[in-house]
C-alpha cells in the first residue's frame, strides 16, 4: 500500500509518497510560491533532486504537477496514480469537531469550513489543498489527520481556561494543544524502545523546536500539553512568546500604538528567542552568540530551558511520577546544551543525564542519554510526522 502524504501551506505544499510495507519514503518534495510569482517544485525520488521552475497560481496546478512528476519517466517513483492508494492530509486545528482521523467527505468539508476560524493561519491553507487533491484524485480515498487529535483525552480540568463556562461551550474556547502526531510518535516510539506497553509508562514528551510543546502522557494518553487554544502558549519559542499575562499585552498595545491583532502579530512573530536576544530565532545562531559572549543570547537561552524544566516538574506533579523524558524535534534533536540546562539539577527527581551521552552526533537513531542509575530514562527520538499520518490514514482506509 502507498500514501500520499500531503502538508499544504498558504503559498506551499509539501508531500511524501510512503510504502507501507516498509514505511520507507518512496519521494518527497515541496512546492513554493503558490498563487505568487515564481512557482517552484523541489522533488526527490531514487537519490536525486529535480526542479521544476514553474508558475503555480493555485494548489490545484501544484498538486497536478505534484501527480506528473511521481509518474514521470525519470523522477517518477510509480507507473500510474492507481498505485497511490489514499491520501493523508496534514491539519493543525480540529476544534472539537473531530477527535481522530477522519475519512473525507462533503459534509467533513463543510465542518472543516466551520472550524477555519480557529487556526486562520493554517485551516484555511490545508482546506485549499484538499480541495484541489479531491479535484485532481476525486476517487481516491482522503483522511484528514489533526495535529490536535492526540490531545483529545486531555481530561476538562486540564484542557479548560477558567473561563465563564458558558463562554467555553459556545465559542469553544479552551486548550487544544499542537504538535499531537510528534507527541504520539516520539510517545509510542519511546515504549518500543524500552520494550515496555505504553499503558504502563508516564512519559513527559518534550518537541522543541522553532515552535516547541512539551506533553504529558500516561499509559499513552495525552493528559495535558503546554500548548493552548493556539500555539501561542506554553515555553517561549523562535519567534513566539509563549506564556504572558494577558493584561500585559493590552498594557503593552495602549503603549506602542498597537491594535490587539498587531499585538497578537508581535507576540507571534517578534517575541521569544528573536525578541529577547535580538540576535535571531534560530538556535544555532543563539548558540554561537552566546558561546562569543552575547549575554541577551544566554538570557534567551536561559529562559527557554527555565521554562521547559517548570514544565517538566509540574507535568510529573501531574502524572504522579516518571518513567521518561523525550526529547524531539530541531532543537530537540540537535542542541545538547538545551538539553543539559532543561535537566540540569534534577537528580532529586531522579533524572540524570550522562554528559558524554548527551553529546552524541545525531544519526537519526534514537539515543539514550540518561546516567547509569537514573531512575527516569532519557531519550533523543527523531520526530517523524508524516509516518504517522500516513500510518493513521493507512489503518482507515
Ligand atoms: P519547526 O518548528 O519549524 O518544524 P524545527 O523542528 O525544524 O522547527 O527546529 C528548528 C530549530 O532547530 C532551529 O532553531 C534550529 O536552530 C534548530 N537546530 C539546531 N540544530 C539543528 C540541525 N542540525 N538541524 C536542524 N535544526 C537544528
Amino acid at each position: 500500500m502507498k500514501i500520499l502524504v500531503v502538508n499544504a501551506g498558504s503559498s506551499s505544499l509539501k508531500y511524501q509518497l510512503i510504502n507501507m510495507e516498509t514505511e520507507a519514503v518512496v519521494a518527497k518534495g515541496t512546492c513554493e510560491r503558490i498563487g505568487i510569482a515564481g512557482g517552484k517544485l523541489t522533488h526527490k525520488s531514487n537519490g536525486k533532486e529535480f526542479v521544476v521552475e514553474r508558475e503555480l497560481p493555485n494548489h490545484t496546478v501544484a498538486i497536478k504537477l505534484v501527480l506528473d512528476e511521481l509518474v514521470d519517466k525519470e523522477a517518477g517513483v510509480i507507473a500510474s496514480m492507481d498505485e497511490i492508494d489514499a491520501v493523508g492530509h496534514r491539519v493543525v486545528a480540529s476544534g472539537e469537531a473531530f477527535t481522530k482521523t477522519t475519512l473525507v467527505t462533503d459534509k467533513v468539508m463543510e465542518l472543516m469550513d466551520e472550524i477555519a476560524e480557529l487556526a486562520p493561519l493554517h485551516n484555511p491553507a490545508a482546506i485549499l489543498g484538499i480541495n484541489a487533491c479531491r479535484a485532481v484524485m476525486p476517487n481516491k480515498k482522503m483522511a484528514l489527520v489533526f495535529d490536535t487529535s492526540f490531545h483529545a483525552t486531555m481530561p476538562d480540568y486540564a484542557h479548560l481556561y477558567a473561563i465563564d463556562y458558558e463562554d467555553y461551550k459556545q465559542y469553544k474556547v479552551r486548550r487544544y494543544g499542537a504538535h499531537g502526531t510528534s507527541h504520539k510518535f516520539v510517545a509510542g516510539a519511546a515504549a518500543e524502545y524500552l520494550k515496555k506497553k505504553p499503558e504502563e509508562l508516564k512519559i513527559i514528551t518534550c518537541h522543541l523546536g522553532n515552535g516547541s510543546s512539551i506533553s504529558a502522557v500516561k499509559g499513552g494518553k495525552c493528559i495535558d500539553t503546554s500548548m493552548g487554544f493556539t500555539p501561542l502558549a506554553g515555553v517561549p519559542m523562535g519567534t513566539r512568546s509563549g506564556d504572558i499575562d494577558v493584561a500585559a499585552i493590552d498594557f503593552l498595545c495602549n503603549k506602542k500604538g498597537m491594535s490587539m491583532e498587531e499585538g497578537l502579530t508581535y507576540l507571534n512573530k517578534k517575541c521569544g528567542m528573536l525578541g529577547v536576544s535580538g540576535v535571531s530565532s534560530d538556535f544555532r545562531d543563539l548558540t554561537a552568540a552566546k558561546e562569543a559572549g552575547n549575554d541577551r543570547a544566554r538570557l534567551a537561552l536561559d529562559m527557554f530551558a527555565y521554562s521547559c524544566k517548570k514544565y517538566v516538574g509540574a507535568y510529573m506533579a501531574a502524572l504522579g511520577g516518571l518513567d521518561c523524558i523525550v526529547f524531539t524535534a530541531g532543537v530537540g534533536e540537535n542542541t545538547p546544551e538545551v538539553r543539559k540546562a532543561v535537566l540540569s539539577d534534577m537528580q532529586a527527581f531522579g533524572i540524570e543525564l550522562d554528559e558524554n551521552k548527551n553529546l552524541f552526533k545525531n544519526d537519526g537513531s534514537i539515543h539514550d542519554i540518561s546516567a547509569e542509575g537514573s531512575r527516569v530514562r532519557v531519550l533523543v527520538i527523531p520526530t517523524n510526522e508524516e509516518l504517522v499520518i500516513a500510518r493513521e490514514t493507512a489503518a482507515l482506509v
